[in-house]
């Protein structure tokens, strides 16, 4: 990609997602490192083009399929979560790629991502909108994040971008001791879950509520 093209003009420009980057400081976001991922992943390529306008705002829109592309405070905040108090996020799972943004933040924190979505037409999707920014450390699969990754496992950072009603069992035994996992829990209400892996076992701890879209079963 150009640098004209990333730095972009209006809506697209660099000012737009730094304005983007004050609202979430605004709204409490206090990791810069994270801060300053969001502010060099370019969100509107991410969107159709007919909602790029709005991409900058701090809203869920939607990306086709039925799914959305999470709003970003609830990126910066998972992601701030998981790496609090750490340097990198290591070796990162995400489970539900949809479009590819929280990917492309993820890789810019990570040693290495891989990233699983369900829906085969998304996944296209988020291939073509990753690969003008041209990033190394990112992997994607096709399958059910239900799963985990056995064949990448064990992983130092976990994050889900879908709901399920528990959470799945494979993911928890696929976390490196260390390692933090966080993901949205529930049907109606739903609420965060924050997962630690201890030398001797789990630390859990319930945050904020949230709303995302549901963690379904096998791939499509
Ligand atoms: N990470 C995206 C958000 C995508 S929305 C972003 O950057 O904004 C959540 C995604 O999870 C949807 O694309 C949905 O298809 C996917 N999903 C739901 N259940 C899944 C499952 N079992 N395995 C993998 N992906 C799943």
């Amino acid at each position: 990609m150009t640098a004209a093209k990333t730095r972009g003009i209006g809506f697209t420009s660099q000012r737009t997602r730094d304005r983007m980057v004050e609202r979430l400081r605004e709204k409490g976001v206090r990791d810069e490192v994270v801060l300053a991922a969001m502010g060099g992943v370019p969100r509107h390529l991410f969107v159709d083009e007919a909602l790029a306008s709005r991409a900058y705002e701090d809203t869920a829109l939607p990306i086709g399929f039925e799914q959305t592309i999470s709003q970003p405070f609830v990126v910066a905040f998972m992601i701030s979560t998981l790496r609090q108090g750490k340097d990198s996020l290591g070796k990162v799972l995400e489970i539900g790629t949809g479009c590819g943004y929280q990917a492309a933040v993820l890789a810019q924190l990570a040693k290495e991502v891989y990233s699983i979505e369900r829906i085969s037409g998304l996944l296209d999707r988020a291939r073509a909108n990753l690969r003008p920014l041209r990033i190394g450390n990112l992997r994607l699969t096709h399958g059910d994040g239900s799963d985990g990754l056995v064949t990448a496992a064990p992983f130092d950072s976990i994050i889900s971008a879908a709901a399920a009603a528990e959470l799945p069992p494979a993911l928890k035994s696929q976390l490196a001791v260390g390692g933090r996992l966080i993901a949205p829990i529930g049907v109606r209400d739903q609420a965060l879950l924050l997962v630690e892996r201890t030398a001797t076992g789990f630390n859990e701890q319930w945050l904020d509520a949230v709303r995302f879209v549901p963690l379904r079963a096998g791939k499509q």
